[in-house]
């Protein structure tokens, strides 16, 4: 399919989905690597890539839009988005303006489609003339998360450097780590150690 955005190459990491939620896993693109903040998008090439791989669109934008501007906006969306479920778990004001600047722009409308007689699909397409409106399945997620999520649940890694957030969908409701193999196996030797220093 011909397309404004070119596919990129990318190595997909155990951390992608640690989130648990789509819209976590949107804020949870910039996270640490070693003792350095990461972005994992550096180009409109990687935003759209990432949109296609966590399931927001089947296909890459078929716009063409001048260079930077998506990956722009997506980074200003996922502050946003940062900022806005911070105060939702420190019961602070959330500042509802620039979520809504994202959200309001939307146009989709629902279609039925059938791959077999017996086989029916009902689901929602949404236009992508702007950027805007390419990020307003994330937005709506976003929107979703803060509106119907339970943000007992919603929590920060433990991790002393770490800036992954988490839905925490444990049985036991006692998730601490974005991973078990990163943050919560530093935590293990971290605590072995001193263990063995007394
Ligand atoms: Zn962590």
């Amino acid at each position: 399919m011909k397309s404004g955005v070119a596919q990129t190459e990318y190595v997909a990491s155990p951390l992608d989905c640690v989130g648990d939620h789509p819209a976590i896993n949107f804020i949870n693109t910039l996270r640490m690597s070693g003792s350095e903040l990461t972005d994992t998008w550096q180009s409109d090439e990687d935003v759209a890539a990432w949109i296609v791989r966590e399931g927001f669109r089947d296909t890459l934008p078929s716009t063409k839009w001048p260079a930077g501007v998506l990956l722009r906006k997506a980074r200003n969306l996922r502050e946003i988005a940062r900022k806005a479920v911070e105060a939702r778990k420190a019961k602070k004001n959330i500042p509802l303006g620039e979520l809504n600047g994202f959200l309001e722009p939307s146009v989709s409308h629902c279609v039925l489609s059938t791959k077999s007689r017996t086989d029916l699909r009902f689901e929602r397409v949404y236009r992508q003339k702007t950027v805007e409106q390419y990020l307003a399945p994330v937005a709506e997620s976003v929107a979703e998360l803060l509106s119907h999520g339970d943000f007992d649940l919603v929590r920060r890694c433990e991790g002393g450097q770490c800036v992954l957030w988490f839905y925490d969908r444990t049985k036991a409701h006692r998730r601490r780590w974005c991973s078990p193999q990163f943050c919560g196996n530093r935590a293990k030797v971290a605590a072995f150690r001193a263990r063995a220093r007394t």
